[in-house]
């Protein structure tokens, strides 16, 4: 890469320039943590004149720079001398079409979670109290050729009920209010697909009943839970 292909810091204020080192960190967060490989994976987050800050296309997620991150308007049009964003793109800009109030997006490949799609095993089945009683439990959306417009079509209805689901046979999708609120629900996510995953390894698998089920979302008010839950609206179901 030359230098006549990045954008320069000098026209970047506050708010980007810690929005482009938080994708860098969130990145290299990722890998460290076995979330993503090699190039794979992409992250954005949106600033507050509706601008998208997005990782580019092939960048090793470990090892990036906040120079080297792709700036484009809302309807991804790039903007200075960004270099080609990622292939994932038109997911990202359908996530925050679809939700004003997000601000962050992380695509992975987690990979106990995902193996988990590929056994055809629904990560919305109630088992973990804990994720009851807080998300619900993580949807997956239909399969979609990854880099296609298949992918912003397969995700479109549950984004507009759910901050954690997953794409079959491909990866994970996270939305925050910021890039590490969406960094939380991936690890969160991928935790849980670990247990699974356990669980599955040693035997049968048995749901939480639909009264322990119950008990667990009636509780959510008083225990100070108040975001979005998959099991209370359906998402998906
Ligand atoms: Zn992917």
């Amino acid at each position: 890469m030359s230098a006549a292909d990045v954008t320069g810091p000098r026209s970047w204020n506050d708010e980007e320039a810690r929005l482009r080192r938080g994708i860098c960190e969130v990145g290299r967060m990722c890998y460290d943590k076995g979330l993503i490989d090699a190039a794979a994976g992409n992250i954005s987050a949106r600033q507050a004149d509706g601008t998208i800050l997005i990782t580019p296309a092939g960048a090793m997620k470990g090892c990036m720079a906040p120079e080297h991150i792709s700036h484009m308007d809302a309807d991804g049009r790039l903007l200075g001398n960004s270099q080609r964003a990622s292939t994932e793109t038109g997911m990202h800009l359908t996530v925050y079409r679809e939700r004003p109030d997000v601000r962050a997006v992380l695509h992975c490949h987690p990979p106990h979670a995902v193996a988990l799609t590929i056994a055809g095993v629904d990560l919305q089945t109630p088992v973990i109290p804990e994720i009851v009683v807080t998300i619900g439990g993580i949807p997956t959306a239909n399969y979609a050729t990854p880099g296609t417009e298949e992918l912003p079509d397969s995700i479109r209805d549950l984004v507009r009920c759910s901050d954690s689901l997953m794409l079959k046979m491909h990866g994970s999708l996270t939305l925050g209010s910021n890039l590490l609120d969406a960094f939380k629900k991936l690890d969160m996510l991928e935790h849980m697909a670990k247990i699974l995953w356990m669980a599955h390894a040693i035997g049968h698998v048995q749901p939480l009943s639909p009264d322990a089920v119950k008990k667990l979302l009636d509780s959510r008010s008083e225990l100070g839970f108040t975001g979005t839950n998959t099991l209370e609206n359906r998402c998906g179901l």
